[in-house]
């Protein structure tokens, strides 16, 4: 049998259905409405292959180098085409389209999902890496089949195989074909408070079909309900202006404007809240756990569409938050012992033995928990900072190298002392606070030292729902994994500089001694490895914007420009367009991500200035093979000319904007963002900076343009609070701030509903 129908499956069938199979099959076994449909069995696929004969050579094709980007794409075009150019078996063929023929009235719009038996790996991403494809009736069905089965042999999936050293021949791949429902409604449904786990129904629901409440790409209404009453407790109608539907020419899923009269009508009705309770109901009490259900209504029935356990619930109370800026608990530094003060840059508190670093070779002097001490950190010095209990900087502010990396790595930090260097002694023993920013005389008893602010936090609680989004910022690759375990929902900024400056060659010296693929491989392998830890959430990442001063330093250093000031000179999106040899290379990098099938990349200029930049940028995207049209990308709002121009930029079609405080503030009030001797007057919640910004959210908001922060502010409460007030799409944080800034993004929503309904 090539084929099973989704009545006769059970949750125990995974290792003939795939994951997504037997949760369906399970569905519907328990009674509940889930659109009929079949699965083509994994024992089909293994059948095809191995009686085909292609099987050894399969396996044989995908064992590749997974660092190397060529190889792994032939591989992947070689187990492709086999699949492909294999004739399915007739019995196969006949089961298959005989069992479509029995879907429906027989010519069935049904969607084609491949449902993968490891997708209990244990790390979720798994799950994404294979194709699904809506909207295909019998004419494709066959093809589309055998496109998921080739789908296990994705670029990305073979790269993950090997890497978790996973072995090719013990993952099977099932195909679920379902009927489609092309809904009038839908949405998601969480059958308990997804953060408070409090005994309520809510539900969240928009026209037309669910990719667009799912994907977060239309605000929907909010329906909170009482399971001990059934009584809509409140109801927040959102201004609903687009919906995702099915063309009825093509076939596609396409977005349209929403109707004027239905824009602000309420979707549900009371009776389908009540069924919709009635389901949440069922499938809590089947699984014995609370669920996040995808559901659609077609023709008056709510269907549910998936089903899986809430992993946000039961924040234990840690007791650890108390009130204060940072929500942080703090052991105290008390005394006046203090040696010397700066900023408190990375969080933690950590005694050692001071290490003054004055060169690189003194690097290896740098043991397992000592302090760090020099005038400002590199690139290179980063295996030292990872072995350090602590870093303390000379110069440098919060947005400095040093601030930067230390928050991603950990590892507390002070920085901008002024002349820790010259004050501390090698080898004394002293202990930093990276809360407060002093550095103290002699060791802090062990239990007072403090871990990073995250670890220290208890692992089971996963993150508050919030309708603003909160990702996470990434500079150093390696920080990927730590900052996926955040929870975030996703990657605000991904920056390039630090894989480009640990090539310690200026990038026009690496290519000229090794070539353009070489550096095209450098930046896929650093971005891929927060693509992958993060799929399917989004990455955006930027293409490079290092000032020549940190160019200066490297091989090939000595062509740089010399400039006066390099912050308001030669660098971003100005030096690619002025010269594109090496900001092409980085566009063909995410193309080569984007055809690996990392479609989570989102592209992000940084440093312009007005609709031209962004015109020019849009056109090098294009050349490069990237479909703007196709992919989400936009700009960094980092002068005021950005923000000013904004309607400009909307027009030159960017997606999104996100504001670089960092760059924004010091461009704004004319504050060197590096210069310790000016850092009190740098502000970014000034009135100034913060107008810039409100007006800029203003007009996106008109124009259906995203808004985001990637800078350092956006780690603040009160520029939380601001941002969404203001109506801010998502904040992107420091690791170490996430958490927090979870909460606070929540606190201003539910007081923002509450205002609203007073
Ligand atoms: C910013 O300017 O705020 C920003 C995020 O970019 P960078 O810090 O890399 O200049
Ligand atoms: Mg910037």
């Amino acid at each position: 049998m090539a084929v099973v129908w989704l009545d006769d499956v059970r949750a125990d069938d995974l290792d003939l259905v795939g994951g997504k199979g037997a949760s369906l099959g399970e569905l519907t076994g328990a009674g509940l409405p889930v659109p009929p449909g079949f699965v083509v069995t994994a024992s089909t696929y293994r059948a095809f292959i191995e009686d085909a004969g292609i099987d050894d050579e399969l396996f044989a094709a995908v064992e590749v180098d997974h660092e190397d980007s060529e190889a792994l794409q032939a591989a992947h075009e070689t187990a492709h085409d086999l699949i492909m150019e294999t004739p399915m078996p007739d019995d196969v063929r006949e089961e298959i389209l005989d069992a479509y023929r029995s879907v429906g009235e027989g010519d069935a719009f049904v969607a084609v999902r491949s449902s993968a038996t490891a997708e209990d790996l244990p790390d979720a991403s798994f799950a994404g890496q294979q194709e699904t494809f809506l909207n295909i009736t019998e004419e494709d069905l066959l093809d589309r089949v055998k496109e998921c089965w080739a789908s296990l042999f994705s670029e990305r999936a073979i790269y993950y195989r090997n890497r978790k050293g996973f072995p090719h021949d013990k993952v099977d791949i099932a195909v679920v074909v379902q009927q489609m429902v092309d809904a009038e409604k839908s949405g998601v449904m969480f059958t308990r408070h997804p953060s408070t786990g409090k005994k309520e129904i809510i539900i969240e629901a928009a026209w037309g079909l669910g990719e667009a409440v799912v994907s977060g790409t239309v605000s929907p209404d909010n329906y909170v309900v009482s399971r001990e009453t059934g009584e809509v407790e409140t109801a927040t109608i959102a201004d609903k202006k687009t919906m995702c539907v099915r063309d009825e020419e093509s076939g596609e899923t396409v977005m349209r404007d929403v109707p004027s009269d239905r824009r602000h009508e309420r979707v549900l009705t009371d009776d389908e809240v009540s069924r919709l309770l009635e389901l949440g109901e069922l499938v809590e009490d089947h699984y014995e756990t609370p669920q996040d259900v995808e559901w659609a209504v077609y023709e008056g029935e709510v269907y549910m569409l998936q089903s899986r356990p809430i992993t946000t619930i039961a924040e234990a109370d840690d007791g650890e938050e108390d009130e204060g800026d940072s929500g942080r608990s703090r052991a105290a530094a008390t005394g006046d012992d203090v040696l010397i003060r700066g900023l408190g840059a990375s969080p933690g508190i950590a005694s050692g033995r001071a290490r003054i670093v004055t060169k690189l070779d003194h690097l290896d002097q740098v043991a397992e928990g000592d302090i760090i001490v020099t005038e400002m950190t590199m690139p290179d010095m980063v295996p030292a900072m990872k072995r350090a209990a602590g870093i303390v900087t000379d110069e440098g502010g919060m947005t400095s190298h040093a601030a930067i990396v230390s928050r991603e790595l950990g590892v507390p930090a002070v920085v901008g002392t002024g002349d820790g260097t010259k004050t501390l002694e090698d080898g004394e023993v002293v202990t930093i606070d990276g809360d407060k920013g002093t550095v103290r005389e002699g060791e802090e008893p062990e239990e007072k030292q403090r871990q990073p602010v995250e670890e220290a936090r208890p692992k089971t609680p996963v993150k508050p729902m919030t309708a603003t989004e909160v990702k996470v910022n990434v500079s150093i690759p390696e920080a990927a994994e730590r900052a996926a375990a955040t929870g975030a929902d996703g990657v605000g900024l991904l920056r390039i500089e630090h894989m480009v400056l640990t090539l310690g060659k200026t990038p026009e010296r690496f290519i000229e001694q090794n070539g353009e693929r070489a550096y095209v491989d450098e930046i896929v392998s650093g971005v891929r490895e927060a693509a992958e830890e993060f799929y399917p959430r989004p990455v955006r990442v930027r293409t490079l914007d290092a000032p020549t001063d940190e160019f200066r330093q490297l091989e090939g250093g000595e062509n740089e420009p010399r400039e006066h000031n390099p912050m308001l000179g030669y660098r971003g999106i100005r030096r690619g367009l002025d010269n594109p040899s090496v900001f092409r290379l980085e566009l063909q990098a995410f193309r080569r991500l984007f055809d690996m099938g990392y479609d989570n990349l989102e592209v992000m200029f940084p440093l312009v200035n007005d609709a031209e930049d962004v015109l020019r940028a849009k056109e090098h995207m294009r050349e490069a093979g990237i479909d703007p049209e196709k992919r989400e990308w936009g700009v960094m709002i980092e002068t005021p000319a950005a923000a000013l121009c904004i309607e400009e930029l909307a027009d030159a079609g960017i997606d999104f904007a996100s504001f670089g405080t960092n760059d924004l503030t010091q461009y704004t009030l004319a504050v060197d963002r590096n210069n310790e001797h000016v850092a009190d007057i740098y502000d970014e919640l000034h009135p100034a900076v913060l107008k810039l910004i409100g007006d800029t959210i203003e007009t996106c908001r008109e124009v259906g343009v995203k808004t985001s922060i990637c800078g350092q502010a956006g780690s603040k409460p009160k520029m939380v609070q601001f941002l969404v007030d203001k109506g801010v799409s998502s904040i992107s944080a420091n690791i170490d701030a996430v958490r927090d800034v979870q909460h606070e993004v929540k606190r201003v929503e539910q007081r923002l509903l509450l205002d609203s309904v007073r």
